[in-house]
């Protein structure tokens, strides 16, 4: 029978149908930037009367359910602009409309009757072929599903539901005189009420498709999505004057410009008050120049502005008072730095991931920048990853110093336009994208390098919700997607990456010495049993710590007190009958925070305020064991009362701004003494911090689970390193109960080699990754005995599968949480691929069938591979 229609299944625009059909293309003409769609040759039955064929749109949903997607009739309408990639709004259940991905379009009638697609809400794909690839990688990989993955994956403004409220920008005015009618009526509606349900919207308009005439006016800036509202970080804009950029460009101007204005004494002042404010800072306020001035009016200023000498411009607060570092733009690399970056490309001849083990302060930064510039040299694109973004403003204003505007930064607390704007620019090309996590979830065109930076930090990993990916390995998978490199770098490589060096999977580069050559910190271990059987123990400071830290002070330099645990004190107990404080909801003690008087919960947010006696007996007095960072600030005052003490944790950095401003201050010296929390181990750099005082190093060793040796091991000497990076050797002293532990040994020896051996033959011997694959599952309900039968329930098919291999289940570590009970199941499954996606689907197959048993729908089961 002859064919009458030719029809490209990814785009369906090459519509050559009736024609005759001389000879068939390969591919599809119009769809060139795709690669060129599939073309189908389709016969008579196979269309539609109106002569269009039946096509089918496979749409991903953001929900998490089992179901990769869903199949949509595409309209006859809707198929000329419909393509792979694009946003979809379609019903879903009983009165629920979505908007959904479209991850195929096919002609393959399904065998149930199926709605149809409503609305199409791009003109061009917003998620690309490669991206739908590692979403699919990722929803398998982590056995979680496509819903799942795509609510990570897309950003809010991307993602409208039936539940989506949106709200009036009132920045935007009353101006809608370009509008359509649609957008004005929701304009004006939303000018009267202010905020609306995407139903409201609905019944404004009296149609059922709104989504794209909501995304128009989000685009428009007339209204944002409640939950972009919402966010905590709203970033403050201040005035800044600086130079227009020939100033910029040319120093030797200034003295020219002096002379110009030397006939107006007051311009010549402004000029000369900025010049010794930007010394300071790489921003000036506008409002501290006039102070500087003594003035009110910006007269003189505006008159510098219009000759063109300096601007003023709108920067976001958290900009400002930050000095740069001293580094000055690609300054020569170091024999050792050159050396690394040649070994780093002569791997990657071979193979697609680098390791680079360089110690802390060896300049690691460097190389990756000279390996930047070659990518952006030949227009591609770099994905800079790097753990919790808040803490970097060091990093990346870094690396903006030295790449300029090339650089942006990717990560969830960017506001709604920001984000827009970041996704146009992975798009379009934009080289470099510095990123927590979320930047695997950019549509790159050209990626070309991905550098993970600290790849051994734990933030890398997405605990809840689903799915849990690893981005250090998610990035490998993405790189392999574009034929990009990756380069992994840290001072302490985890385990498993170490492992991959010495099976040649990786590539292994070494950096062995600091920058400058200074070298790392002596390190020095402190016996608290010792020091309290010698009565040199005051609280938890020894007497050698805080003679320390008194010399350190007295010379001029600043110290780093490290105590993984904020707060006051962890617990609080009655000192005659022995009550604690415990959290209503989980099997957790509460802490105190002196901060506000509360006890609080770190697991489910739940406060108090503490009473003053025992609420048991009634009569105790109550005590406060055990240190937390608040404390320990506390105490110190006692032993250093003329020092400038402050605090670095999560109770202190609540938002960007109150961080920069702390780590500009201690960059300044206006601060002495450091103290906090894991957070100080993250590629801090600062020039006079001599002095690494760790206050116990026993907490984590103790921590249940295989990577305690590790993460102690990572975390005390990733804090170590942060002392004397620049100039004299620092000193560490860690304070330990335990002190021949091998792990503090190794630390003390700065002997990362010796450990990663011994630790990688310990989970041989013991069968831990990289030796086997871990999945592991927790299964949560309000009833202790549900959560335990249920718990059962799985681990039984899975040990006729598995034997042995299945660990539990057992009670979590912590028993209940949120009011919820939980019990663990661990799978240890041979590092086959074959095995493990058997388990891994015979895995979420049972994840469904739990929750439909009778009794049972309230039981969550959350599977975590590679934990
Ligand atoms: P790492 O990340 O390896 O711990 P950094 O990249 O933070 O080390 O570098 C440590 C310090 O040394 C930084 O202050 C950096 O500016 C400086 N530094 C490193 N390499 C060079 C270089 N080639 N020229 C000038 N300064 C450098
Ligand atoms: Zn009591
Ligand atoms: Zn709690």
């Amino acid at each position: 029978m002859l064919s009458c229609a030719v029809l490209c299944l990814n785009c369906t625009v090459c519509r050559l149908a009736r024609k005759k059909i001389g000879f068939l293309p390969n591919f599809c003409r119009l769809n060139k930037a795709l690669g060129g769609g599939i073309l189908n040759i389709f016969n008579a039955e196979q269309l539609h009367p109106n002569g269009l064929m039946s096509l089918f749109a496979d749409v991903i949903l953001p929900l998490p359910l089992p179901k990769r997607s869903f199949t949509y009739a595409v309209p006859g309408d809707l198929a000329g602009r419909l393509m792979v990639g694009m946003r979809v709004e379609v019903p879903f259940g009983r009165r629920k409309l979505y908007s959904g991905v479209v991850e195929r379009l096919h002609d393959h009638t399904p065998g149930h009757p199926v709605k149809s697609v409503m609305d199409v809400l791009d003109d061009i794909p917003v998620v690309t072929e490669r991206q739908l690839r590692l979403w699919e990688w990722l929803a398998a990989y982590y056995a979680s599903t496509m819903g799942e993955v795509m609510q990570v994956a897309l950003p809010g403004h991307l993602k409208l539901s039936s539940e989506t409220r949106v709200v009036y920008r009132e920045l935007y005015g009353e101006d809608f005189s370009d509008f359509s009618a649609d957008e004005y009526l929701v304009a004006e509606a939303l000018l009267l009420r202010r905020t609306l349900s995407l139903d409201d919207v609905r019944l404004v308009l009296g149609k059922k498709t709104v989504a794209s005439v909501i995304q128009r006016l989000l685009d428009r800036g007339v209204l944002v999505l409640r939950e972009d509202l919402q966010e905590k970080y709203r970033t403050k804009k201040v005035l800044a004057v600086q130079w227009t950029e020939a100033y910029e460009q040319d120093p030797a101007l200034f003295k020219e410009a002096l002379i110009a204005v030397d006939k107006y004494p007051r311009q010549s002042d402004t000029l000369l008050a900025f010049y010794t404010l930007l010394q300071r800072d790489r921003l000036v306020r506008k409002r501290a120049l006039l102070q500087k001035l003594g003035t009110h009016s910006d007269a003189p200023l505006m008159s510098l502005v219009r000759k063109g000498i300096l601007e003023v411009v709108a920067v976001e607060e958290s900009r400002i008072g930050r000095k740069m570092a001293t580094e000055a733009a690609f300054s020569p690399l170091t024999p050792v730095q050159s050396s690394a970056v040649a070994a780093i490309r002569a791997h990657f001849g071979q193979l697609r991931t680098v390791l680079l083990y360089g110690v802390t302060g060896s300049g690691k930064t460097r190389v990756y920048l000279e390996l930047i510039r070659e990518v952006m040299e030949q227009g591609g694109q770099v994905l800079y990853l790097m753990p919790e973004i808040a803490l970097t403003t060091q990093l990346t204003a870094r690396l903006q110093q030295v790449l300029g505007a090339s650089v942006l930064v990717y990560h969830s607390r960017v506001n709604h336009q920001e984000r827009v704007e970041l996704w146009r620019a992975a798009a379009a090309g934009r080289p470099v994208m510095v990123a927590a996590r979320s930047g695997l979830f950019l549509p790159f065109k050209d990626l070309r390098l991905v550098v993970v930076d600290e790849e051994h930090e734990p933030s890398f990993k997405q605990f809840d919700p689903a799915p849990r990916y690893h981005a250090r390995d998610a990035a490998i998978y993405l790189a392999g997607l574009y034929g990009a490199r990756v380069i992994l770098g840290s001072a302490t490589p985890s385990v498993e990456s170490w492992h991959n060096t010495t099976t040649g999977k990786y590539g292994l580069v070494r950096m062995p010495v600091r920058y400058g050559d200074t070298p790392l910190p002596r390190m020095e271990i402190i016996h608290l049993a010792e020091a309290a059987k010698k009565r040199n123990l005051q609280g938890v400071f020894s007497d050698a710590l805080i003679q320390q830290l008194r010399d350190t002070i007295r010379q001029g330099n600043q110290a780093i007190l490290f105590q993984n645990r904020r707060g006051f004190a962890p617990l609080l107990t009655c000192e005659t009958c022995g009550w604690t404080s415990q959290c209503k909801h989980c099997d957790v003690s509460l802490t105190y925070h002196k901060q506000g008087h509360r006890l609080r919960c770190h697991y489910c947010g739940y406060q108090e305020i503490p009473q003053a006696t025992c609420p048991a007996c009634g009569g105790g007095r109550l005590m406060q064991i055990g240190f937390g960072t608040e404390r320990l600030e506390d105490d110190l005052v006692i032993h250093l009362p003329d020092a400038r003490i402050a605090r670095l944790d999560l109770d202190t950095a609540g938002s960007k701004e109150r961080l920069s401003a702390l780590l500009h201050d201690v960059e300044e010296q206006q601060i002495d003494v450091l103290i906090g929390t894991q957070m100080l181990t993250k590629g801090l750099d600062f020039e006079h911090v001599q002095l690494v005082g760790v206050v116990s190093a026993d907490q984590s060793l103790r921590f249940p689970d295989f990577r305690a040796s590790e993460r102690t091991f990572q975390l005390l000497t990733q804090v170590a390193g942060r002392a004397g990076r620049r100039k004299q050797q620092g000193l560490v002293l860690i304070q330990s109960w335990n002190p021949d532990h091998p792990v503090l040994q190794d630390v003390l020896k700065g002997d990362y080699e010796g450990f990663v051996d011994r630790e990688l033959k310990e989970r041989r011997q013991f069968l831990y990754p990289p030796f086997c694959r871990l999945i592991h599952i927790t299964v949560r309900h309000s009833a202790a005995h549900v959560a335990a039968e249920a718990a059962r329930w799985l681990a039984a098919p899975l040990r006729n599968f598995l034997g042995d291999r299945v660990l539990g289940p057992v009670p979590s570590g912590i028993p209940k949480v949120r009011g919820l009970y939980a019990q663990e199941i661990l799978l240890k499954v041979d590092p086959s691929r074959a095995l493990l996606t058997q388990t891994k689907s015979g895995l979420q197959r049972l994840c469904q069938d739990v929750s439909v048993q009778p009794g049972w729908s309230g039981v969550r089961v959350a599977v975590d591979v590679d934990p």
